[in-house]
């Protein structure tokens, strides 16, 4: 599926918004005979990203890591009572529960990459437009503050884990998550994400992780994506 076509999608599919849809789409590829949880295909080809981010990092990152969480996934929830149940739901009713750490662990990581994708565009980066443009002066003071708070968030994270920019109780706020941990499972919605799991940008920057950042910020970082967020 073409972004434009995702998007498209997304549109039509209810007032919850892309972000929450990003979790539940069940078209495009397949994983098993009968997955719960499916792998939305790519919203660009593995190449659109470069110089930026390589077409061969896409095509483990998404290949093999999110394909794998979402194998996991399924594995995990086959013949329990998450088998039927929609991603954000299964987020929302394992996190925190020591037992079924390996669910959530897994469940949230199919959505934090289902999200991260589409927080990515070949025509990406740079100033946002519009209403979401007001938004971050308002609570940034400038594009170059949000940015460089956004930057020092995915520096910052120690160890493996995700930063985000999120809606929460009707405020912007930048956020960052250890691990598999979403702002979905803690009643906040997000807006954007980057991944700085070393996967993300090993391959192209080796320890560099914020010329990684930058280049996400400079290049492709999805304001259209982000504005659907913010009025879904
Ligand atoms: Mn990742």
């Amino acid at each position: 599926m073409q972004r434009r076509e995702f998007l498209k999608w997304t549109l039509g599919a209810g007032t919850y918004g892309a972000f929450y849809l990003a979790g539940l789409v069940k078209t495009g590829h397949t994983q098993s005979n009968n997955p719960a949880i499916v792998q939305p295909p790519l919203p660009f080809q593995k190449e659109d990203l470069e110089p930026y981010i390589s077409a061969k990092t896409i095509e483990f990152h998404y290949g093999k890591h999110h394909a794998s969480y979402v194998n996991k996934t399924n594995q995990l929830i086959a013949g329990t009572d998450y088998e039927k149940m929609p991603l954000v739901d299964i987020i929302q009713k394992t996190v925190g529960v020591a037992d079924k750490a390996a669910i959530f662990n897994n469940a949230a990581q199919v959505f934090n990459h289902n999200f991260y994708w589409n927080s990515m565009s070949p025509q990406g980066g740079g100033d946002p437009k519009g209403k979401i443009s007001q938004k971050i002066k308002e609570t940034f003071g400038s594009y170059q503050k949000f940015m460089d708070a956004f930057s020092d968030a995915a520096i910052s994270q120690f160890g493996s884990g995700w930063a985000w920019l999120v809606l929460d109780e009707g405020k912007l706020k930048i956020i960052k998550t250890a691990n598999a941990d979403t702002p979905v499972a803690h009643g906040m919605k997000p807006i954007l994400t980057i991944d700085v799991w070393e996967h993300a940008y090993y391959l192209d920057y080796q320890n560099r992780r914020a010329d990684y950042v930058k280049a996400y910020l400079d290049h492709l970082i999805n304001w259209e994506f982000a504005a659907q967020n913010l009025s879904g």
